[in-house]
């Protein structure tokens, strides 16, 4: 090769292969962690360059250059370049998909770091414009128009206008009269904060567990926060947060939802103002840029955000912050099936900071981390406030009539709740109004015809629905086979939410589902409906045990405890115990003292007399002897390997290939362990069979040089082609 071209090694995100050789002019030599634009195929790509290598197995004359250096700086520093390819090798998943994860979209396709945010401005015509004729002929434009004289000079951006209702299409017909102009957006001048003069004293807990992280700053040190919903961890973030703002470093804090949680991100914004960039799934392409250019150019020393969030720049990194890190959506459940919270710790060792895990109920891998003196462990038992700990007990559901799910000693204490001007809380895991519909004469459950799962009735819209593939049809109360009339059997939150109304006729209820908070606007309603006292009972689901502040809520009523007491995951116990106490820990949480009552058939069950005792750490102590006798996480390392098609024989076919591919590749060691194939729990699912297979070692090193091998090893085979597969390390479902 000629001496003035160099070869650069580049991702480029397609499944097979995923790096590539490309040849550049010495002097333009891209930095790792550039973007590049590359020859692919018959098409063009913009790739990572991930290495400068100095021999390609490529035969030289087959070599292409490369077409464009995108980046003057690297689009990935070097740390998170370290890190992605840590977790593709982690996750044994395509270094060019992993690296593009990190990327916003319209970085991936090739836009330059350097664009200004696009805005709009008014021009001196559009500030003499007769906005009152205008209003008349043209009622957008004269919207628009009026919100950018409220601006006066500065520019809005285009994001901010649609937020508003206010389209591009309107705008350019206001430019074609010359009223408005685009502008670049200039990003406000950070104002340095002042701490408001009514910052809470802190108590002697918070204060401790400030001490102990900011005496790591500066330093690798996972911390594991156990502190009571209510305990003020909150508070501990925000003051660990303006502690790295002081010094002009960068947090970087994880959290399950936001959409949720608004308060969060109120609190968040009251003390730090515009140095916030947000990060969720529901942001626009745009505004996920932006929020990444502000991190990438430390325009932001907070990023706040959900799973991707953990991929944000941080050029001046200070310090990690999971919270409720036991919580399930920080893995991801497809693809690049990564733990941001695990990365989250990974990234914190790779830039030298603390990490401070956090929650009510901590993972039992993190607890086990404390315990064998990886994280250092912190707690705050005390909740803030004089309501204290909630009193717990469980009603027998044996022992008492209930109709539709609520038990009479539980509609007894809702009604003394609500005398005593209070709210109600109350959680059941099953949307719709009935989980099933059962027909006397046939003696037969309606089931879905695409999978192994009963269909759901949802009264409110007079379907029939399957809550795992979507599938719907009208509900027809008479039996299509035998004419008989059939019974809904058993309640889901439409249905309590109907007895309540029945019996609590003056009570306002409301209900939070995904049936509900698929409508717009509908989440942030139920939750301000909520917080403000408009709403006397909340009847819901999952999303109730996300870390919500309803300051009147006393009574928290979980109607089905069953569901997760007999589960035949490993991980059963833990979720449900994390379900309880999270939930529970909305009852009480200002000056008024709360009250949780536990339905159950099994009111003697050990798990639940652990939780009344509101003991996690003796629940923690318990499952993980548990789990230590049956060698799962965090006592062994696992992986599955999942498999589906259309019919069941190459799945199967599939899965005895892994294995076997497997077993020869630890023969020699036999310290991995195949468990499987095995269906899944629910073998059909939109119409697709699915199975999965199990590996599972004492050491992690073992099964990863396993799974390398067996990825070699079934990428070429038949039985490949003939289904969908993925592998899952560290899977969070068994
Ligand atoms: P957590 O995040 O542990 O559930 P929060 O940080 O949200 O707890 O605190 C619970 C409530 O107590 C909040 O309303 C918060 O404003 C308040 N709070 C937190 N710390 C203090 C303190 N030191 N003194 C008084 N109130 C506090
Ligand atoms: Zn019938
Ligand atoms: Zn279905």
């Amino acid at each position: 090769m000629n001496d003035a071209r160099r070869l650069v090694r580049v991702a480029v995100p397609v499944p097979l292969a995923d790096t590539f050789d490309y040849t550049v002019a010495a002097e333009m030599l891209p930095s790792l962690g550039s973007r590049v634009r590359i020859p692919f195929g018959r098409s063009e790509r913009v790739g990572i360059v991930v290495e400068h290598p100095s021999n390609s197995t490529l035969a030289p004359e087959r070599l292409k250059p490369l077409r464009e250096v995108l980046d003057a700086e690297p689009a990935l520093g070097a740390e998170l370049l370290q890190t992605l390819r840590w977790a593709a090798d982690y996750y044994h998943y395509p270094v060019g998909e992993v690296l593009n994860h990190a990327l916003p979209g319209l970085l991936r396709q090739g836009r330059s770091l350097d664009t200004a945010e696009e805005g709009w401005r008014l021009t001196a015509a559009g500030a003499e414009a007769p906005l009152d004729s205008l209003a008349r002929t043209a009622k957008r434009q004269a919207e628009a128009l009026q919100a950018l004289r409220e601006s006066a000079d500065t520019a809005i951006g285009e994001d901010a206008l649609r937020a508003r209702g206010i389209m591009r299409h309107t705008l350019a017909r206001l430019a074609d009269k010359g009223w408005v102009e685009r502008a670049a957006l200039v990003t406000p001048a950070r104002e340095p904060r002042l701490e408001p003069a009514s910052l809470p004293t802190l108590t002697d807990d918070q204060r401790r567990t400030i001490d102990a992280v900011a005496s790591s700053f500066g330093s690798f040190q996972p911390h594991l926060l156990h502190g009571v919903t209510g305990s003020g961890k909150t508070e501990v973030y925000l003051r660990l947060i303006a502690a790295q703002l002081a010094a002009g470093r960068q947090t970087l804090l994880l959290v399950p939802e936001i959409g949720l949680t608004p308060q969060l991100v109120a609190r968040l914004r009251e003390r730090f103002g515009e140095t916030i960039a947000i990060f969720h799934s529901a942001l626009t392409e745009r505004a996920r840029f932006d929020a990444w250019r502000r991190a990438h150019r430390r325009e932001a020393d907070l990023i706040v955000g959900t799973r991707s969030a953990v991929f944000a720049p941080l050029p001046a990194p200070g310090l990690v912050i999971v919270d409720e890190e036991h919580d399930t959506s920080y893995k991801q459940q497809r693809g690049f099936r990564y733990s941001a919270r695990d990365l989250g710790v990974v990234r914190a060792r790779a830039l030298r900071i603390p990490v401070l895990l956090a929650s009510a109920t901590p993972s039992l891998e993190s607890l086990h981390n404390a315990e064998i003196g990886r994280y250092r462990k912190l707690s705050m038992p005390a909740r803030i406030g004089r309501a204290g700990h909630p009193r717990m007990r469980v009603v027998d559901l044996g022992q008492h009539a209930s109709r539709q799910g609520l038990s009479t000693p539980l509609v007894a204490a809702i009604a003394a709740h609500l005398d005593a001007g209070n709210q109600v809380l109350l959680f059941l895991n099953r949307r719709g109004f009935a989980p099933a519909l059962f027909c006397p004469g046939c003696k037969a459950v309606e089931e879905c015809a695409r999978c192994d799962a009963r269909m759901t009735v949802h009264a409110k819209s007079g379907e029939l629905r399957c809550h795992h593939c979507g599938a719907h049809r009208p509900l027809a109360m008479v039996c299509p086979t035998c004419g008989s009339e059939r019974i809904p059997v058993g309640a889901g939150t439409q249905r309590v939410d109907a007895e309540l109304a029945a019996l609590f006729p003056g009570a306002r209820i409301a209900r939070l589902d995904r049936d509900v908070t698929s409508r717009k606007g509908a989440l942030q309603t139920v939750l301000s409906d909520v917080r403000e006292g408009r709403v006397q009972i909340l009847v819901g689901t999952q999303m109730l045990t996300k870390g919500h502040d309803f300051p009147r809520v006393t009574l928290v009523g979980v109607l089905n405890a069953d569901q997760g007491l007999f589960g035949t995951d490993p991980r059963s116990h833990e979720r449900l115990a994390q379900t309880i106490l999270q939930v529970a820990g909305r009852a009480g949480r200002a000056e008024r003292p709360g009250e949780v009552i536990i339905q159950t058939h099994y009111p003697g069950h050990p798990l639940l007399n652990c939780l009344l005792s509101q003991d996690y750490d003796a629940f923690a102590r318990l499952e993980l002897d548990e789990r230590r006798e049956a060698h799962w996480p965090p006592f062994s390392h696992v992986a599955a390997w999942y498999a589906e098609a259309p019919r069941r024989e190459p799945v199967f076919a599939f899965l005895h290939r892994v294995r076997a591919a497997a077993e020869s590749a630890s023969s020699s060691r036999r310290t991995v362990s195949v468990l499987g194939p095995a269906p899944a729990q629910m073998e059909r699912k939109d119409g697709r069979y699915r199975a999965q297979l199990l590996l599972q070692s004492p050491e992690r090193a073992p099964l990863h040089e396993t799974l390398s091998r067996v990825l070699v090893a079934v990428r070429g085979a038949a039985e490949t082609r003939r289904v969908r597969w993925s592998l899952d390390v560290d899977p969070i479902e068994l």
